[in-house]
C-alpha cells in the first residue's frame, strides 16, 4: 500500500518538533552531567576536609603530646627547665616554641627562657586551642597555642601557622579550604580572620574535629560546577551533541514520513497517474449500455494499479482530490469527446464528487468545461455524491446547486441506504437519481430485511420520480430481481468490471 493515514503539519511545527527532538538529549544529558559533577565535587570536598582534618588532628597530636610531656615540669624554676622545653622543639617536627605557666603567668618560654606574660584562658577555645595572627616575635605568622593545664600549673606548646596554612593550600590545590578554631579562622593565604566561616557556594562541606573541636570547611568558588564540567565533560559533550544531530534528524524524518503521503500524492497527480477506469451502466430493461461510472485509479510506478479506498481518503484529507477530480474529468473529457457521435445519446457519464468539491463554484467551470468537449445533447453529465457525507444546504451550495442544473447536469446520491439523507435533503438539492449501495443487492434471495429496505428504496424512487441505479450486480437472480422491480439502471461485474479507456472505447464501437 503507497500510503497510511497521517496528519500533514505545519512547517513551523515542523521545525520546532525537530528542534525539540534534536535538543532533548542534550539538555537531558546535560541536567544529568549537572548533577553528576556537582555530585563529584560534593564528593571531593568532603574528601578534602576529611583529609585536612586528619592531618591537623596529627599535628595537634604531637604539640599536645609535647604539652603533656612538660605539664609536670610546672612550677619549677626556669633556668633548671628550659633545656626540657627546647628539647621538645627540637625533637618535635611541628612544635615551634614551648612554655609554662603558674598560677596564669606564662614564667618560662622555650625562646627567651625566663618571660613574664599574663595567660588569659578565655582566648581559648574551649580553654585549649587558640588561633592568633602572630606573636611580638613573628608579627606576621599565624600561630596555633595548644593549652593543657592542671591546678596551678599549665604547658602551651605552638604549631607554626606555616605549616597550618602549607595544609590548606596543598590539600585543598583545587578546593578552598579553611580551618576555624573558636571564633577566628585561618585562610590558606596563611592569614587568621575574625568571625564565622564564609559560605562556600559550590559543595561547601564543614566537618569538625572530635579531640580538639576546630572545624575544617572545604568548597568552591561560584561557577565551578560549569568549569568542571568544561575541563572534563568534552567527550561527553561531544557525544551529546552526536546523540541531538541524530535524534533531531530521526524527528525531521519521522515528519517527513509524515508529510509524504500529500507530497507523494502531489508529485503522483503532477506525473499524471491518477488515470480513469470505465464501468458501464445498462438499463434495467434493454440491457443496452446507458453509459458509464468514471472510476479512479492509480498508475503508480512502483505498486502498479491502486485501488481507491486505499488513497481517496487521504487525497481528501489533503484537499487533493478537488484537483485529483478536475483532472479525472479533463482526462475523461479528452478520451471520450471523440466518440460522441457514435454515442448512445443521452450517454450517463458518472463522476464521483467529494464533498469537499461543493465548497465553492469551481465545480460549475469543471462541469462546463467537461461538457464542452462532447457534441451538444450527446452527453448527461451525472454527479455522484455519497450519502455518507451529506452536502450542507447553505448559501453556497444552493447557489452551486442552481447553477448545474441550469448546465443540465443531474446529481445522484451514492451508496444510498447506507447513509442517513432524508425525503427534505433530496428535494433541497433535486437530486436526479438514487445509487442503491451494493451490499442491498449482494443480498437478494439472502437476507429478508435486506430485501424490505431494497423494496422500500424502490418504492420511494418511484414516488419521488427519480431514477434508480443498482449497483453491484453479479448474479442472473439479482437481475431478475431488479428487472422485475422495474430498476432503470443496472451497473455490476455481470455487465462489465471498470476497465481502461482502451478497452472501454473498443467495446463502445463494438456496440
Ligand atoms: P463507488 O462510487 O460506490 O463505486 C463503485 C465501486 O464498486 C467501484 O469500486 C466498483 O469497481 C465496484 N463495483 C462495481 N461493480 C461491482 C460488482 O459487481 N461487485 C463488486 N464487489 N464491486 C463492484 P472502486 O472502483 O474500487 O471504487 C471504490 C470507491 O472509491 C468508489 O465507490 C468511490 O466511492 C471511490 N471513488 C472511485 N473513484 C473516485 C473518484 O474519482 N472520486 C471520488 N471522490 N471517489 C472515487
Ligand atoms: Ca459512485
Ligand atoms: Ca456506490
Amino acid at each position: 500500500m503507497p500510503l497510511t493515514r497521517r496528519h500533514r503539519r505545519k512547517r513551523s511545527t515542523r521545525i520546532v518538533v525537530t528542534l525539540l527532538s534534536g535538543l532533548l538529549p542534550v539538555v537531558l544529558g546535560s541536567v544529568i552531567l549537572y548533577m553528576q559533577a556537582e555530585r563529584t565535587l560534593q564528593q571531593s570536598a568532603g574528601e578534602t576536609a576529611e583529609q585536612a582534618l586528619r592531618q591537623f588532628d596529627l599535628m595537634l597530636d604531637n604539640t599536645a603530646e609535647a604539652a603533656r610531656m612538660l605539664l609536670p615540669l610546672a612550677g619549677k624554676n626556669c633556668e633548671e627547665v628550659k633545656l626540657a622545653l627546647r628539647e621538645q622543639v627540637t625533637r618535635r617536627p611541628f612544635v615551634r616554641s614551648t612554655n609554662l605557666v603558674w598560677d596564669n603567668n606564662l614564667y618560662c618560654s622555650s625562646l627567651f627562657g625566663e618571660f613574664k606574660e599574663v595567660v588569659n584562658a578565655g582566648n581559648y577555645h574551649d580553654g585549649r586551642l587558640w588561633l592568633m595572627n602572630g606573636n611580638p616575635v613573628t608579627p606576621d605568622t599565624a600561630l596555633l597555642i595548644y593549652r593543657l593545664s592542671n591546678g596551678r600549673g599549665g604547658a602551651l606548646t605552638t604549631l607554626d601557622g606555616y605549616h597550618l596554612s602549607n595544609i590548606l593550600r596543598l590539600i585543598g590545590r583545587q578546593t578552598l579550604l579553611m580551618l576555624q578554631v573558636g571564633e577566628n579562622w585561618l585562610s590558606a593565604d596563611g592569614n587568621v580572620h575574625k568571625g564565622s566561616l564564609p559560605v562556600l557556594p559550590v559543595a561547601q562541606s564543614v566537618l569538625e574535629s572530635q579531640r580538639y573541636g576546630f572545624k575544617v570547611s572545604a568548597g568552591f568558588p561560584k561557577g565551578e560546577i560549569w568549569r568542571y564540567m568544561a575541563a572534563e565533560y568534552p567527550p561527553l559533550f561531544s557525544l551529546l551533541l552526536f546523540f541531538g544531530v541524530v535524534s533531531g534528524a530521526i524527528g525531521h524524518f519521522i515528519q517527513q514520513r509524515s508529510t509524504s503521503p500529500s507530497h507523494e500524492m502531489l508529485r503522483a497527480l503532477e506525473a499524471g497517474e491518477f488515470i480513469p477506469y470505465f464501468q458501464p451502466v445498462v438499463y434495467g430493461d434493454s440491457k443496452r449500455w446507458s453509459g458509464a461510472e468514471v472510476l479512479m485509479r492509480w498508475n503508480h510506478p512502483k505498486e502498479g494499479l491502486v485501488r481507491p479506498d486505499l488513497f481517496i481518503p487521504f487525497a481528501e484529507h489533503s484537499g487533493l482530490i478537488v484537483p485529483m477530480t478536475r483532472s479525472l474529468m479533463q482526462q475523461t473529457a479528452v478520451l471520450l469527446g471523440p466518440q460522441s457521435a457514435t454515442f448512445n445519446k443521452p450517454f450517463h457519464v458518472g463522476i464521483n464528487i467529494a464533498a469537499s468539491h461543493c465548497h465553492d463554484l469551481e465545480l460549475v467551470k469543471d462541469c462546463r468545461d467537461f461538457l464542452a468537449a462532447f457534441e451538444p445533447g450527446s452527453v448527461e453529465l451525472v454527479l455522484e455524491l455519497t450519502e455518507r457525507e451529506l452536502i450542507e444546504p447553505n448559501d453556497i451550495t444552493l447557489e452551486l446547486f442552481e447553477q448545474l442544473r441550469a448546465l443540465g447536469v443531474k446529481i445522484a446520491i451514492d451508496d444510498f441506504g447506507t447513509g442517513h439523507s432524508s425525503l427534505g435533503y433530496l428535494r433541497t438539492f433535486k437530486v436526479d437519481f438514487l445509487k442503491i449501495d451494493q451490499s442491498f443487492i449482494a443480498m437478494i434471495g439472502i437476507d429478508a430485511l435486506s430485501r424490505h429496505i431494497l423494496d422500500s428504496i424502490i418504492e420511494l424512487s418511484a414516488k419521488l420520480d427519480l431514477g434508480i441505479v443498482a449497483e453491484g450486480v453479479e448474479t442472473q437472480a439479482q437481475v431478475d430481481y431488479l428487472t422485475a422491480h422495474k430498476v432503470s439502471f443496472l451497473q455490476g461485474y455481470l455487465f462489465g468490471k471498470p476497465m481502461p479507456a482502451a478497452d472501454f472505447i473498443r467495446a463502445l464501437n463494438d456496440r
